[in-house]
């Protein structure tokens, strides 16, 4: 029999029970254009609809929640590439400490300001999340700072794992659970709620071809660097981490596939989720509808539920992606329309 696994359904429902009150219960939906696509009834999660707007509330609230008050007086600190960094600002705030933000200069200006303007002292440092992980351990050691790391936590998995819950509630006969993958912190936490309330359910990652750290990892049997470039799904970026404790192992047992992404299926999927369901959507958060759209999800019933992780994306960008553009950050060729 294999070993219990790092976070389990109870360590979940405790953190539901602590954070219950700090962050919304996002409404499930059905999507009439995916489900006729598909054939099988299709839910999306609207979980972009979170407070600072994304599922990252959830990990950072039950992280902060679970410090001793003199930790919390001392301050909180983590490398992220926004969405973390701005759920932990809040979050910190909301309980009275002050969050230090350490983040690498491939992050988009509108998450930086963000951050700044939540209240959290902001750092720029390096090209990759490993370089701006060594200021957060610099930080840590010299003024006593407290980390709370974007995936790589069991408070935080276990906070991410309320979203699962929630899902599992709102949801009870779901087949497939479609969830975007990067550090695998979401995945590692939804999959171990949903497979503990409902086992047969299969949990589909996603994630873009360019830099598929956890993928990679996955095939490799162990932690792997990969190369980062900039994607339109940049919430999706940064390694897992060579030392990586809980979510490689969680979602190497859990997570039942991880699907790649092209730059150009990530945009179709944000100009549906904005055509068809009127909703803005981050490169991240679209990456279940994408694969949908893109015919890479094997369909062996219903109903599916689609995670919709993120909205905060760079309005100029997103104009441009509505407007046909589907590869921003191409490296060679400047875009010719
Ligand atoms: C962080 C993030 C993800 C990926 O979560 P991991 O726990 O790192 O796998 C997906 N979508 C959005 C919008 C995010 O901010």
């Amino acid at each position: 029999m294999r070993s219990k696994l790092p976070v389990t359904i109870e360590d979940i429902e405790a953190a539901a029970r602590r954070i219950s009150g700090c962050v919304l219960r996002t409404p499930l939906v059905g999507s009439a254009s995916l489900s006729k696509l598909c054939g099988v009834p299709v839910c999306l999660k609207l979980e972009h609809h979170q407070t600072t707007g994304s599922f990252k509330l959830r990990g950072a609230t039950n992280a902060v929640l679970s410090l001793s008050a003199e930790e919390r007086a001392r301050g909180v600190i983590a490398a992220s590439t926004g969405n973390h960094g701005r759920a932990l600002a809040h979050a910190a705030k909301a309980e009275g400490s002050v969050a230090t933000i350490c983040m690498s200069r491939l992050v988009p200006e509108n998450k930086v300001s963000e951050i700044r303007r939540l209240g959290a002292d902001v750092r720029i440092t390096g090209n990759s999340q490993d370089e701006a992980q060594e200021e957060v351990e610099r930080l840590v050691a010299e003024n006593g700072l407290v980390m709370v790391p974007p995936f790589d936590h069991a408070a935080v998995v276990a906070g991410q794992g309320t979203l699962g819950l929630e899902i599992v509630e709102q949801m009870p006969d779901l087949t497939a659970l479609l969830v975007p993958v990067s550090g695998g912190g979401l995945a590692a936490g939804v999959a171990a709620a949903v497979k503990a309330r409902q086992p047969a359910t299969r949990v589909i990652g996603l994630t873009m071809e360019r830099g598929a750290a956890m993928q990679a990892s996955v095939a490799a049997g162990r932690p792997v660097l990969v190369e980062e470039h900039q994607s339109l799904a940049d919430s999706l970026g940064g390694g897992i981490g060579l030392d990586n404790h809980l979510t490689f192992r969680m979602c190497s047992e859990l997570v039942d596939d991880i699907i790649l992404l092209t730059e150009a299926e990530i945009a179709a999927g944000m100009r549906h989720a904005y055509t068809q369901e009127r909703e803005v959507v981050e490169g991240a958060g679209a990456v279940g509808i994408a694969a949908l759209l893109a015919g890479k999800i094997k369909i062996t019933g219903g109903p599916i539920v689609v995670i919709v992780s993120g909205r905060n994306v760079d309005m100029g960008l997103h104009l441009r992606v509505m407007n046909g553009e589907t590869d921003p950050f191409r490296e060679e060729a400047a875009w010719h329309g």
